[in-house]
């Protein structure tokens, strides 16, 4: 099966502009910033999307969570406040099958979400 883009990046195939990585995650900046701040989060296992996820990516979705948190304080966000979004599937607005969690910050966010 061909690679997806996040995929590539793990593998530095392309170039991102990465913030943070351990062994089991990658984060970096957004290509199309929707917010002041907007970083991607994603595991190195590739998993498409949340809904394919398994009881046995329990602590790999943790770990990403409290990684995303770990991010979002690294990257400024912690006092004033940030969002994080995961898009599953069409209508969840999912463009790139490799499960990705949106760190978004630096304004206010409005509620709902479009
Ligand atoms: P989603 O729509 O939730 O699947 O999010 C995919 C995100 O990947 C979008 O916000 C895109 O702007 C972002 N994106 C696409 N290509 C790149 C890239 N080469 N580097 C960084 N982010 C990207």
């Amino acid at each position: 099966m061909s690679q997806t883009l996040f995929e590539k990046i793990i593998a530095r195939q392309i170039p991102a502009d990465i913030v943070y990585e351990d062994d089991a995650v990658l984060a970096f900046r957004d290509i199309h910033p929707q917010a002041p701040v907007h970083v991607l989060i994603v595991p190195k296992k590739s998993i498409p999307r949340i809904a394919e996820a398994g009881v046995g990516d329990q602590n790999l979705l943790g770990h990403l969570l409290l990684s995303a948190a770990k991010v979002a304080e690294l990257v400024g966000l912690k006092p004033g406040g940030y969002r994080l979004v995961i898009n599953n599937g069409a209508n969840g607005g999912e463009t790139v099958p490799h499960l990705h969690c949106h760190i978004l910050g630096g304004r206010p966010m409005t509620w709902p979400p479009g």
